[in-house]
Parts: structure tokens; C-alpha cells; sequence
């Protein structure tokens, strides 16, 4: 078969062998490319009409025990002025949001100890009592189930835990010894048993990428079926060990933006700041190639340069206000329109509220 009649049979079928993934991403083109973004749109539009999902990120600490090597946050990096933001501050970002209409609060920071399971539960309980009409998503990384557990208790619904890679030795070679693939799998069945919607993904061209190890990726979201798949290119960082690595391509990405909502037609899938910051159209492309979400940064605007996780991040020199108002004009530009409701699609384009 050739890639385009690959893609039909996914569209089908919801699933491909190994080494028909494996053909897609040696072989493909920008015909390939053109052909499954199509599709990819034509099914988001089906399910989700010409809307996109807003969530405001708030972005509360760049402190992380971690030393991924791709991660400008990362804990050997000296030149990172290091920052957190207290409970009152977080709260005063969810008010901004929520004054701007958003219903969906993403907390994602660095894996710092400093918010012990009491705090954080604390704060993300606070917000779920305060803005009970509001959804709040996790993205804080690698947890014991308890903490997991205790965070959902706490009125957390998603989270965000990018697998980064099924490949335990290509996980291996981006990430120091002590992490490993098998204790992120265990998070995210974990977050899945206890009821959380899940987010897994990967930066698409990371160091050491190849076409089998995104076969597996793919193979991997059949099998997990994640709620939200978070994808972006991968982009050097300059106090890193990956400074001189290429970035990811966008057109690369784009095909695995679509590909992935061919495979998963209900999963929300944010067109992400990296694609954003690696072309100034990236996020309609984004919108195009299927994806159905876009996460403006709600975080103060002096923190905002400090939460570099890669080089040249778009957004960090506006206000909350002005990324807001870019965004809708981004995506009025192509023909949609932005919705800001907590927006829990899961059943053929109806959200929890019915809407
Ligand atoms: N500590 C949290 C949040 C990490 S940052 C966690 O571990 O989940 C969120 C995502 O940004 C990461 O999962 C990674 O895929 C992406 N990221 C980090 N460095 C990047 C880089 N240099 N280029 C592109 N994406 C990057």
C-alpha cells in the first residue's frame, strides 16, 4: 500500500502494524503531508466545528530535581534564575483567567519538592472551590500514586505527562540515569486507573529520533488511547547538552499532529507554543493539521522569560492580555473560533455540560 492509501486504512481501521508506521514516516512527502492534514482537519471540524479549545497555562515554578537534557529548566542549567509563585499568586492569575473567560486552568511547572502534596492539594483546591465551574490540569511531572490520587481528591481532573518516547533506549538517551521509560509508563497508567483525562506525547525530531522509534509512539497512543496528546518540535536550548542539536521540523510535526487525530478523532490536541515559536504560523498550521486546543500563558510577565524551556519561546515578552488577544486573532485569521468553556469532549462532540 502506498502512504496515502496507509492513511485511509488508519482512518478506518484506528490502528496500523508497526512497519506501516515505520513506512509513513521513512518515506513521506508533502503530498503525504497535505493528504492526512486534510483529513485531519475535515475530522476536527466534524467533531468540533470550526472551534478552538482556550486553556490558560499558568506556569508557577521553573525549580526541577530533573536534568533532562533537551529541558532549558533543567537542574544544572546555573545560568536559570529560578522562581516560584505562591498560593496567592497562582490565585491571582486563575482570577485574570477566569475575568478573561477561561474555564480551564493548566498548573505545569519544573518537579519541585517545594510544593509538597499538602500545598499543592491545598492550592488546586482552592481553585476548584473558587471557581467550581472552572477544570484544572496537572502538568507536574512524575509522581507516587498517592500524590496522584490526593491531587485528583483535591478536584485536579487532567494531566499532563508527556511520554517524550516509548523507546526505553531513546528515553534513555534524553533523559540521565535514575529516569527511566518504565517509571513514566507507570505514571500515566496510574493517572489513568485513578480517573484523571490523561495527556501523554513527545517533542516530534528530539535527538535520536528516528522513524521506528515514532512508530512505536504511535503504537503506543493506540494502545493507551490518552484523552490529550501534547506535540511540538523539538528546540535547542542554549545551557543544555542539546544546544547544538537541529530543531524538530514543522512539517514533520504537522504529520504527526495529523496522524495522531486520525488515530484518536476525540483527543483534544493543543497546537503548542514550540510549533509556535519554530514558525510565527505555526499554531494555525497547527489548527489545520487537526490539532483542536491552544494554551495561552497566563503566568506573570516577570516570570515568563524565566520558564524557557527552549530558545526564542514565543509569548514571553507580552502581557497575558496581549498572548490572549494574538491568539484569537491567529485563529479568526483562519476561520475560527475561540471558546473558552471547560470543554470535556468526550462523546461525540459533547462536552460534560451537554454543550
Ligand atoms: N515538569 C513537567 C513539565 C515539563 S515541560 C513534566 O515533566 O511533565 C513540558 C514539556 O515541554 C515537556 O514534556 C517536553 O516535551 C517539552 N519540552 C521541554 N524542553 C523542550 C525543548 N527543548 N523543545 C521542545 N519542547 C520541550
Amino acid at each position: 500500500m502506498n502512504n496515502r492509501e496507509l492513511i485511509d486504512k488508519l482512518n478506518s481501521e484506528h490502528a496500523l502494524l508497526h512497519e506501516e508506521w515505520g513506512q509513513i514516516f521513512d518515506t513521506w512527502d508533502a503530498y503525504d503531508l497535505q493528504y492526512a492534514a486534510r483529513l485531519a482537519n475535515c475530522i476536527s471540524l466534524e467533531r468540533f466545528g470550526r472551534k478552538i479549545y482556550f486553556r490558560g497555562i499558568i506556569e508557577f515554578t521553573n525549580v526541577c530535581k530533573n536534568d533532562c537534557y533537551y529541558c532549558g529548566i533543567r537542574a544544572g542549567n546555573s545560568n536559570c534564575a529560578r522562581y516560584r509563585l505562591d498560593e496567592e499568586d497562582i490565585l491571582k492569575c486563575c482570577a485574570d483567567g477566569y475575568a478573561h473567560g477561561f474555564r480551564t486552568f493548566v498548573l505545569q511547572g519544573g518537579e519541585d519538592p517545594y510544593y509538597t502534596k499538602e500545598k499543592i492539594c491545598g492550592i488546586v483546591h482552592r481553585i476548584t472551590e473558587e471557581y467550581p465551574d472552572c477544570a484544572v490540569t496537572m502538568s507536574i511531572g512524575e509522581l507516587d500514586r498517592d500524590f496522584y490520587q490526593a491531587l485528583y481528591d483535591a478536584g485536579a481532573r487532567r494531566y499532563l505527562l508527556r511520554h517524550e518516547t516509548a523507546d526505553a533506549e531513546h528515553y534513555a538517551s534524553l533523559h540521565p540515569a535514575g529516569m527511566a521509560l518504565e517509571s513514566r509508563m507507570r505514571c500515566l497508567k496510574d493517572l489513568k486507573e485513578i480517573g484523571f483525562q490523561t495527556g501523554c506525547g513527545i517533542m516530534v525530531g528530539s535527538p535520536y529520533q528516528t522513524s521506528e522509534h515514532l512508530a512505536k509512539d504511535m503504537e503506543f497512543m493506540t494502545e493507551f488511547q490518552p484523552e490529550m496528546v501534547g506535540l511540538g518540535p523539538f528546540i535547542p536550548h542554549k545551557d543544555t547538552p542539546f544546544r547544538d542539536e537541529p530543531a524538530g521540523s514543522v512539517d514533520k510535526t504537522l504529520l504527526v499532529i495529523a496522524l495522531t487525530r486520525i488515530l484518536l478523532p476525540d483527543a483534544l490536541i493543543p497546537s503548542t507554543t514550540a510549533l509556535g515559536t519554530a514558525e510565527a504560523e505555526g499554531r494555525q498550521k497547527g489548527v489545520l493539521a487537526g490539532c483542536n486546543v491552544v494554551m495561552p500563558n497566563l503566568s506573570p510577565m516577570e516570570v515568563r522569560k524565566k520558564y524557557m524551556l527552549y530558545d526564542g519561546k514565543v509569548g514571553t515578552d507580552m502581557s497575558a492580555e496581549a498572548g490572549i488577544r494574538t491568539l484569537r486573532a491567529q485563529m479568526e485569521e483562519i476561520g475560527y473560533e475561540v471558546v473558552v468553556t471547560r470543554g470535556d469532549f468526550t462523546y461525540h462532540g459533547r462536552n460534560q455540560a451537554g454543550e
